[in-house]
């Protein structure tokens, strides 16, 4: 099974989890018509979608997907979507609150291809830990440095409150990694307040799988 990245960021963002008969889509903030693309339109194959929380940039084309009869689900979004409807078989979703202005949920997906899948973004930090993750995906927004360089005070702890730090990610990926761990994936790097080049290498210091960072376009085997 691939992990493919359509989008990470506030731009937009979207990510597959597919191989040649199942797709989990992960976030509706890019349009449909570009997940269609990147699956050489066999649509048929999605088991769902599921959203993190209501903002643009994670589910400004949800309702593409429902009106594509397309399973949903967004634990933090009911009273927008309304009726929740369960993404099927073969991926198992739980989900776990996370610290954002609005609500916003974590998910922890199975699939036995892969195993145990987490994924996080936009939240301050995550206060629960995993055992035997074999992937990890989670936000790496900002560093403290350069954020305090880039943004007046009032921004800056608007983003404290609702975004992971650099330091928080490393502490994360620190306390949940196990010898079943298998990649880990940076999602949601800030243009003006991260560097991607040092996350990787620090981040990298820390395990031994791979450490990726979620650019458009990045494709990789799970
Ligand atoms: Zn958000």
């Amino acid at each position: 099974m691939k992990l493919t990245c359509l989008g990470s960021g506030s731009a937009g963002n979207c990510y597959l989890l597919h191989n040649e008969t199942e797709c989990l889509v992960i976030e509706a903030g890019i349009p449909f018509k570009e997940v269609k693309k990147a699956l050489d339109f066999n649509i048929s194959k999605i088991t769902g979608v599921v959203v993190s929380h209501e903002h643009g940039d994670h589910a400004k084309y949800l309702h593409e997907y429902i009106k594509g009869g397309i399973p949903i689900m967004a634990p933090s979004m009911e009273r927008v979507t309304g009726a929740l409807s369960a993404v099927s078989k073969p991926f198992s979703v739980r989900t776990f609150p996370l610290v954002h202005d609005v609500p916003c949920t974590g998910f922890l997906i199975e699939h036995s291809e892969i195993g145990r899948l987490l994924f996080a973004t936009d939240t301050e930090y995550v206060r629960y830990r995993f055992k035997n993750l074999n992937h990890i995906l989670i936000e790496c927004n900002y560093s403290q440095d350069l954020l305090s360089k880039s943004y007046h005070d009032g921004l800056q702890e608007r983003i404290k409150l609702t975004h992971m730090e650099f330091g928080t990610c490393k502490d994360f990926i620190q306390a949940n990694k196990s010898q079943e761990l298998k990649s880990v994936c940076l999602l949601h790097l800030s243009d003006r307040t991260s560097d991607e080049k040092i996350f990787q290498e620090e981040i990298q210091d820390l395990i031994e799988c791979p450490v990726y960072v979620a650019n458009r376009g990045l494709e990789y085997e799970l």
